[in-house]
């Protein structure tokens, strides 16, 4: 069967239906695949990635979303988010006594933070708001 893909609108509507249903879903495959389900149609079979997904839901201002993470490489230099690709904005903390920076990155579009270890997304958990 060949898929189809959706538009956000679409993808956007079926993500509503399903957090009708659901007020918490562990995982983003498990949301992908409850999407999916909900675009299904007799005759077509639609396709969404998983990142495409979560921006959609994360533009939808519906669901709140936690991010598992593991520590990643501190060298490694992270232009972008790993949750939503928005420019991460740098922050510098500057201590009182030693004079030592701090350095944080902060995505102004999705909440997402790292220190120096960068924090890797493993897990998204999608909560729908209150
Ligand atoms: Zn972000």
């Amino acid at each position: 069967m060949a898929y189809h893909i959706p538009s956000d609108e679409t993808v956007l509507k079926s993500v509503k239906n399903v957090f009708k249903k659901y007020r918490t879903v562990s995982s983003q495959r498990k949301l992908k695949k409850l999407v999916e389900k909900e675009l299904k149609t007799k005759k077509k079979q639609f396709h969404v990635s998983e990142h495409r997904l979560r921006n959609i839901v994360l533009k939808s201002n519906l669901v709140d979303i936690e991010i598992h993470s593991r520590e990643g490489d501190p060298h490694k230099i992270l232009a972008r988010c790993p949750v939503c690709s928005n420019s991460l904005q740098r922050v510098k903390n500057l201590t009182i006594w030693g004079g030592e920076v701090t350095i944080e990155f902060r995505c102004s579009n999705c909440g997402y933070w790292t220190g120096k270890k960068k924090r890797i997304p493993t897990l998204y958990v999608f909560h729908l708001k209150k």
